[in-house]
């Protein structure tokens, strides 16, 4: 355990901050490494390229047109617009269309009708088209000249052959390179600085609530169950917040249920153990206290102590979902009949059954006649001054409605839900509650849902109460009587 506790320690995942601001941090040297490459590497190839697909798309246009007479016209108007030097001659170096782009420096300045032929002859022979880039150094002012020189030697479909020579100038791209670096340099200190703050800002505002939480959690995990978390943040951690808040509340009512427990089990057990050992010390110390009437104390508070540990087995057993049901088909209302005949020692009380005929279920019998001894005793409990408790056998259509009437002082409608709750007492401080363990209602409960039957409670402060539960009614039962 320890050395694992160790290995998760030392194997500490990044916090969000770091996260984020590493995040940033590679997108931003990803960006900022794109655009050096582009802008600065890749600008003078990019610039060629564009310019030589340029002149390819001028040569194309003035193909097109070499027949015709306003060829000279088209070749005018490409000469200005593409920026381009234009020679087109024929086979023998015979020019019949020759424009300079501009008053600049051109190649094609003073080309004579042999170098034309030449051009035409070896263009010819590397198979009609010749693309070339030159870079001279001109004579005066020690300026560079770049550019591109183009060539193509075609038939027309009227049978002349012909040579175009197209030439342009590559404008120079280091002054261009030079003032993009300085901007890219500036870029990149502004990027760095914008996302560095960017980073902090967002990982603070993701990171605070969610650290806000986990400082909340750890307390909760201590056993701190009021703790609240904020729920604040982005929409997830809002909604964990909410659903952490849920569970501490529940925890803390689990938590107040289980003290409560303690505290009334404790005390339970501890009344009628101190009865059972004050009686019996009278009893050994004081020869004339050994009456069957001291001793029927004894059994009582036994029995007292045997059903509150009963109680509380038989509820353990129903939650952890271990107990089986022992389905048989059997006679509900006689059983009940059975049950009533227990309580005829309490002579004061009074249990009229109303039934009309046997109904047959098919249910775990003993745990049902347990449900109706929680219900009759409860009854008892709370009893009216009449003292009497009726109950009830009603066939609605395919089920069976038992209930068990008292006129006693009734459940506030506020606490009719609490009521089926574990160790729920309606008064602690009511004398008569302190006789119940808070569990029966909770046993009625856990059985009827076993056996997907139905359950309730109407009550009126004052006038008393008749809890109900409703089971299928087997239907093969022999014919009413
Ligand atoms: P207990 O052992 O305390 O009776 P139960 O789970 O059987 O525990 O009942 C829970 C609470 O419901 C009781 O403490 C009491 O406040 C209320 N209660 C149950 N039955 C009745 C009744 N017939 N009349 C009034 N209150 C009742």
């Amino acid at each position: 355990m320890k050395a694992m506790e160790k290995l998760r320690k030392n194997r500490k995942p990044w916090g969000i901050r770091s996260q984020v601001l590493l995040g940033f941090g590679l997108f931003i040297v990803v960006i900022l490494v794109l655009l050096w490459v582009f802008q600065i590497t890749l600008l003078g190839p990019f610039y060629k390229a564009i310019k030589t697909a340029e002149v390819e798309r001028v040569a194309q246009t003035l193909e097109k047109s070499l027949d015709q007479d306003s060829l000279e016209d088209t070749a005018k108007s490409l000469a200005i617009s593409a920026n381009t030097s234009i020679v087109i001659s024929d086979e023998f170096g015979r020019p019949f269309v020759a424009l300079k782009a501009s008053e600049k420096y051109s190649r094609l300045d003073g080309i004579t009708s042999g170098d034309l032929q030449n051009i035409y002859a070896e263009v010819n022979l590397q198979g009609g088209e010749q693309t070339e880039t030159y870079h001279t150094q001109l004579f005066w002012g020690g300026e560079t000249s770049e550019g591109i020189l183009y060539a193509r030697t075609l038939r027309t479909p009227e049978g002349n052959n012909r040579l175009i020579l197209l030439e342009t100038e590559l404008t120079p791209v280091d002054s261009t390179v030079e003032t993009l670096k300085v901007q890219l340099l500036c870029l990149t200190v502004v990027m760095v600085v914008l996302g560095v703050s960017m980073a902090f800002f967002l990982s603070r505002r993701i990171s605070r609530p969610i650290s806000a939480i986990n400082d909340s959690a750890k307390l909760l995990g201590q056993g701190q169950y009021q703790i609240r978390f904020q729920e604040q943040g982005c929409r997830e951690t809002a909604e964990l917040a909410g659903t952490l808040n849920y569970a501490a509340n529940e925890l803390s009512k689990v938590e107040g249920l289980r003290q409560e427990l303690l505290a009334n089990v404790s005390h339970d057990l501890r009344t009628p153990l101190t009865m059972i050992k004050g009686y019996s010390e009278v009893m050994r110390d004081l020869p004339g206290e050994n009456t069957p009437e001291n001793v029927q104390i004894i059994i009582d508070e036994t029995e007292r102590l045997t059903n509150l540990v009963n109680d509380l087995l038989d509820l353990s057993r129903l939650e952890a979902g271990v107990v089986e049901l022992d389905k048989t088909r059997f006679d509900l209302t006689s059983s009940i009949r059975a049950i009533l005949t227990r309580y005829d020692k309490l002579a004061d009380y009074s249990f009229p059954f109303q039934a009309q005929g046997d109904v047959y279920v098919i249910a775990d019998e003993l745990k049902i006649s347990q449900v109706v001894y929680n219900l009759v005793n409860n009854a008892v409990t709370y009893a009216g001054a009449d003292k009497t408790i009726t109950l009830r056998q009603q066939v609605l259509g395919d089920r069976v409605r038992i209930s068990v009437s008292d006129t006693g002082e009734g459940i506030p409608e506020d606490k009719l839900q609490d009521i089926w709750e574990r160790y729920y007492k309606v008064d602690k401080e009511h004398k008569r509650a302190q006789i119940g363990t808070g569990l029966g209602l909770s046993i009625v409960r856990n059985i009827l849902d076993m056996h997907g039957g139905s359950y309730g409670v109407e009550s009126e402060v004052g006038k008393g109460s008749t809890f109900w539960f409703e089971l299928p009614i087997s239907p093969d039962e022999p014919a009413l009587s």
